[in-house]
């Protein structure tokens, strides 16, 4: 693989552009995202599994683009609600869910639970396709937290203020991007994947 690898990050984010491109940047791939893309699928999330999607991201992009393209799914499981939201997360207060609403109805569902039941964890789940539509790498990695009974700090989003880290007592609304950009879910997949990116990569080059 002598030529710069194209690959499409499944995503308008630019954040999530800019974290992935520092850990690529020791490797000739130009890394795009659906922005560079207007001909883009919009893909339905329709699996069950954050798996499930983020294979549905990356392959039928894939396919339809005609390139490789890295797909991504995230979520907060819940213990005391049964894993939920789950897949839902971002749209666990309805098709008009913000982040507001969908804290609020966290919050309300979770009225009486004992700790045990307020033990959370987000989940990142990667799957990288090749044009044809195959998945060559898929990893998946966990950040455990404890759900607040009210919201506290600023930075972050989603369900980012009411989600605790127990070893630090403060939310990663409260603890930033620095610390988040180590401990968390999207991280710690970020990392298990460049170690697979890199033995793909360099097994290709042969
Ligand atoms: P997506 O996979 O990036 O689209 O995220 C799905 C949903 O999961 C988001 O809309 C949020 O509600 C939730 N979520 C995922 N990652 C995070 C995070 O790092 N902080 C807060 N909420 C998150």
């Amino acid at each position: 693989m002598s030529q710069a690898l194209t690959l499409v990050l499944g995503t308008h984010n630019k954040k999530k552009r800019l974290e992935l491109e520092r850990l690529l940047q020791p490797y000739p791939v130009a890394l795009k995202t659906l922005e560079d893309f207007p001909e883009a699928l919009e893909v339905e999330e329709t699996g069950d599994t954050f798996a499930a999607n983020a294979i549905l991201k990356a392959a039928e992009q894939a396919v339809h683009l005609g390139h490789w393209v890295l797909g991504e799914d995230s979520g907060l499981s819940v213990a005391g609600l049964d894993g939920a939201p789950g897949v839902y997360s971002a749209r666990f207060s309805g098709l008009q869910a913000t982040d507001e609403t969908n804290n609020a109805l966290l919050l309300e569902k979770l009225k009486g639970q004992p700790q045990q039941g307020r033990q959370a964890w987000y989940t990142c789940n990667m799957a990288l396709s090749d044009p044809a539509g195959s998945i060559v790498i898929q990893t998946e990695a966990n950040c455990r937290g404890q759900i607040l009974e009210e919201p506290r700090g600023t930075t972050g989003f989603g369900y980012d203020p009411l989600f605790e880290i127990p070893e630090y007592h403060l939310t990663f609304a409260q603890l930033g991007d620095s610390v988040k950009s180590i401990l968390s879910h999207r991280a710690r997949a970020h990392r298990i994947f460049m170690r697979q990116f890199s033995h793909f990569f360099n097994n290709c080059k042969q």
